[in-house]
């Protein structure tokens, strides 16, 4: 997703209490931005925030960070954040998620979420998908131990290829579904993104794996 840019999205991004801008400080210590010892979760990708907010809100002893490239649409999830200021425990990073393990430190993260990433089918771009294996030794970093990544697409190749690429990097799959919304158990709690909710109206079958080492 790469909105039209938007004027003054850098300058609003830039004035944000709800946007972590000293990010490479904030590496090692974000128990203490979010002022307690709850476990941290990260979107990567969120795109306009709908999945990672809601779950913010469902889930008001657990912390999450948004992580999204783009300001025009990181500037999407800001309104929405705005609307909520009593939640405590959201916050968001404007980044090229190839920069993880410098926000992040080894085993800071309980859990990663990619949600519909972007497909680069062009061969020579594969590492840039989020579920290439160059992202999964990335996420092998920064995860706890017993951390999982859960991935959803409509995209067919992108998830071959994903689990492919689990297989390479030596994780293993715990669950895998190729119709997600007719799984009644990989669906519960299902919080649906702003591209799960066009596809899936437009009648395209939702893959979700959750993975671990
Ligand atoms: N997750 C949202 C959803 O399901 O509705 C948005 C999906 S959209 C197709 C993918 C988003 O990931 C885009 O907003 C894009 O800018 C972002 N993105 C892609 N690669 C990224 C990267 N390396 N680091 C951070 N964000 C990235």
């Amino acid at each position: 997703m790469r909105l039209r840019n938007i004027p003054g999205s850098r300058e609003v991004i830039g004035a944000s209490e709800y946007v972590i801008h000293d990010m490479e400080t904030a590496k090692g210590r974000w128990s203490e931005i979010f002022g307690n010892d709850g476990p941290i979760y990260i979107e990567v990708g969120m795109g306009k925030g709908k999945f990672i907010t809601q779950l913010a809100v469902e889930n008001p002893d657990k912390n999450f960070v948004g992580i999204e490239k783009y300001s025009s649409v990181l500037l999407r999830a800001l309104e929405k954040r705005e609307q909520l200021k009593e939640l405590k425990n959201l916050y968001f990073l404007r980044m090229d998620a190839e920069d993880l393990e410098k926000v992040f430190e080894n085993g800071e993260v309980a859990g990663i979420y990619l949600n519909f990433s972007d497909p680069w089918p062009k061969d020579r771009h594969a590492k840039r998908r989020l579920p290439s294996k160059q992202f999964l030794d990335r996420y092998d970093k920064i995860l706890v131990s017993e951390g999982k990544v859960e991935f959803k697409t409509d995209n067919q190749d992108l998830f071959q290829f994903a689990l492919e690429q689990v297989k390479e990097a030596g994780w293993r799959l715990e669950q895998c579904t190729f119709d997600l919304h007719k799984d009644s158990k990989m669906m519960e709690g299902n919080i649906m993104t702003e591209y799960e909710e066009r596809f899936s109206a437009q009648g395209n079958p939702i893959c979700k794996m959750i993975i671990s080492r």
